[in-house]
């Protein structure tokens, strides 16, 4: 856990002298923006391919439509690498974050994502509904309970799993994101990055560490905002990575390193220290807490089963309730 304001006065200050940065990007859910350009023949930056040796009939999302932007799409991604992505990577992305995202109330396609306990036995689920949550629990006396209830400090405790991942596919799946939204320019610095996220061999080493700084901010946060921040390293530089980028969506921000081939050569074999980006300390932390940070590696190449994510909830009653169970599953 990190301590406010001064850990974040310090953080501030070594992200100046290290990095420039854009202004951050803030996408709403009515926004709609393309990027690049879609005069013919147009170029995919993914493959590399130009039209009319690839198509770009359909729509390349920048983001991934499950963390709830529909509107930022990219006029540089063909049909057949925003398959193969949407088919892929993105897919274990969603399978790592979903957990997040719907404690988060981020609604994609189909809503916010509701979890139900694995098998086909109906023991539990959490699902959103109006302005909060509804638990349930079918009580059995073969399940143990799902719900560890603290009435006396008002508190909710429980494990969300996740679905089956690859960590180093949910990383490239954040990586991809990033190689998305940079600049045409910075895309030559990239190159063997944009081979590594394509490729299907997982088990492929690409860089020693890729840590993921991953900040929790709690209490109640917008649930339709996506926050985007890329940074480059300043000029002169040599002791730091060369790239980073920050998606914040509901509760959480991810910062993620983005791998350069020719510009990290300056930190290769370097143990590197660095302090998270400094985040808003979100509403009331007198009430809620302060952020909480936490690095996730994501660099394991084999399939990940029974993954689970602790939740801990505040409440302010307990009533009675009286609607049948399982209504509308
Ligand atoms: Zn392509």
């Amino acid at each position: 856990m990190t301590s406010l304001p001064s850990a974040a006065l310090a953080a501030l200050e070594f992200y100046d002298n290290h990095y420039c940065y854009a202004e951050p990007i803030l996408l709403k859910p009515d926004q709609k923006l393309t990027l690049g350009c879609a005069r013919y023949p147009r170029h995919c930056r993914f493959c590399g391919k130009d039209e009319p040796a690839v198509t770009f009939k359909g729509k390349a999302h920048a983001l991934p439509t499950a963390f709830g932007n529909p509107g930022l799409l990219s006029n540089y991604e063909c049909d057949a690498c925003n398959h193969f992505f949407g088919e892929g990577i993105e897919n274990h992305l969603g399978n790592w974050t979903k957990p997040m995202r719907t404690l988060s109330r981020i609604k994609g396609r189909s809503g916010v994502p509701t979890i139900k306990s694995p098998g086909p036995e109906k023991v539990w689920r959490v699902e959103h509904m109006g302005p909060g949550f509804r638990l349930q629990e079918y009580v059995k006396e073969e399940y143990e309970p799902f719900f560890e209830l603290d009435a006396k400090a008002k508190r909710l405790r429980f494990e969300l799993p996740r679905d089956t991942y690859t960590p180093v596919a949910a990383l490239k799946g954040l990586v991809k994101i990033d190689l998305t939204l940079i600049p045409e320019a910075e895309t030559q610095n990239f190159r063997e990055t944009y081979d590594w996220i394509r490729d299907t061999d997982h088990s492929r080493k690409f860089v020693d560490a890729l840590p993921v700084i991953h900040t929790f901010i709690p209490g109640p946060m917008p649930n339709d905002v996506i926050a985007l921040t890329l940074m480059r390293r300043r000029s002169g530089i040599d002791t730091v990575p060369y790239a980073f980028f920050t998606l914040g969506f509901g509760n959480h921000v991810l910062q993620v390193f983005l791998p350069s081939a020719s510009q990290d050569k300056c930190i290769d074999g370097k143990l590197l220290s660095f302090p998270p980006f400094p985040m808003p300390a979100g509403n009331d932390p007198a009430r809620y807490g302060l952020p909480v940070v936490r690095c996730e590696e994501l660099t394991a190449s084999h399939s990940v089963k029974g993954d689970s994510v602790p939740v801990k909830f505040g409440f302010h009653s307990i009533a009675s309730l009286l609607d049948p169970p399982w209504e509308g599953s």
